[in-house]
């Protein structure tokens, strides 16, 4: 068989540093995979003039998979989000958010085990909108849900609870305002949940859903969304393990991955040795369990999970007071 070859985006402020870190861990548990890397975001800008150079979306392509940093799009007109472009280009319609208790965080929950699958494509973040006024007083955007997309969505997220055992598959939705967008979600999450009796079927508002996940969140298994709610849900849901640091994300199509980390570049701390970098270690682990290497992917879960459990150069943000680097020394004497 050809050796698999990942595509590596170091990315943007802290993303060299995590994505290194993840790197190292992978070499040391024994994957020996090729690794390209190319560029993209303000890096790919400075050397190319381009967010995303064509040598990078060929990269893409031809490997399949990609491990990636996060990226920074510089705010101002022109630049559209490089990220969303990334996720429409290669139809990346799934973006499967794990959440998971690691015991030693100062988390305020132990026993949350929560996905979030995110519709990656439509909604809100369908790019079509403009100011429509001449004075910029008034602007408008376009929120789009197909039958399509929302049954595809919806379906991965059955799949994924009957794969992996699990019990309950909640749509979150806004059908009592949105009654067109969120209404038609709603009406196919219902069709879709009857053609999987064996899974227990729910329905939230978004926003009693925020609450419930705060006060109740044991109440939760998979939760199925549209774009908009999925990227805010998603990050409520980081918080209740620990935060950013902690909340790995697959975007999913059927002929490519893009595996990173749910948070963004983080400036306020980027070059300083400060990031965790479980964030992106747990998405290089949902890497492995998309190739079939779950032996490998469990030695680095459990590796990590000891790491913070007892406190063992743990990050800021775990409560220590080492840096990335020393964490990820603390990995890889586990493995
Ligand atoms: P952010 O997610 O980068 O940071 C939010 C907060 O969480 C910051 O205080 C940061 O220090 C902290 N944080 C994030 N990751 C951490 C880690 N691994 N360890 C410790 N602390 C961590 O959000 P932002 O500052 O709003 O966004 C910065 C840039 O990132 C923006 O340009 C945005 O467009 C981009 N972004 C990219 C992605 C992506 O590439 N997938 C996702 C979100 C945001």
């Amino acid at each position: 068989m050809a050796q698999q070859t990942i595509t590596v985006i170091r990315g943007d402020g802290i993303g060299p540093s995590i994505i290194d870190s993840a790197i190292e861990i992978l070499k040391a548990v024994g994957c020996d995979y090729e690794y390209e890397y190319v560029d993209a975001g303000l890096a790919a800008l400075e050397k190319t003039g381009e967010l995303l150079p064509a040598a990078t979306l060929e990269a893409i392509e031809r490997n399949k998979i990609t491990l990636k940093g996060p990226l920074t799009t510089p705010v101002g007109e022109g630049f559209t989000s490089i990220n969303v472009t990334l996720r429409k280009q290669f139809g990346l319609y799934a973006n499967v958010r794990p959440v998971k208790s690691f015991e030693g965080t100062k988390a305020r929950y132990d026993d949350i085990d929560i996905i979030t699958v995110r519709e990656n494509t439509q909604g809100m973040y369908s790019g079509l909108g403009q100011v429509v006024s001449e004075d910029g007083s008034e602007a408008e955007a376009m929120s789009k849900i197909t039958r399509e997309g929302a049954e595809k969505i919806v379906t991965f997220a059955y799949e994924l609870a009957k794969r992996e055992g699990r019990k309950k598959v909640t749509a979150v939705h806004k059908a009592n305002i949105l009654k067109s967008t969120s209404g038609l979600f709603l009406k196919v999450a219902r069709e879709v949940g009857e053609r999987y009796p064996e899974i227990e079927s729910a329905e939230m508002i978004v926003d009693a859903t925020c609450m419930k996940l705060v006060m109740t969140p044991e109440e939760f298994d998979v939760i199925v969304t549209t774009n908009l709610f999925g990227d805010i849900l998603s990050d409520l849901c980081a918080g209740l393990v620990g935060g950013l640091g902690m909340a790995p994300g697959a975007n999913i199509g059927s002929d490519a991955a893009i595996f990173e980390a749910v948070h963004g570049s983080a400036p306020d701390i980027a070059g300083k040795n400060l990031a965790n970098p479980t964030s992106v270690i747990l998405a290089s682990i949902q890497m492995l369990e998309y190739l079939g290497e779950a032996e490998k992917a469990e030695r680095i879960r459990s590796a990590v999970a000891d790491v913070i459990k007892s406190g063992d150069r743990t990050t800021r943000d775990l409560g220590g007071s080492h840096g990335t680097t020393d964490f990820t020394q603390a990995v890889i004497e586990r493995l």
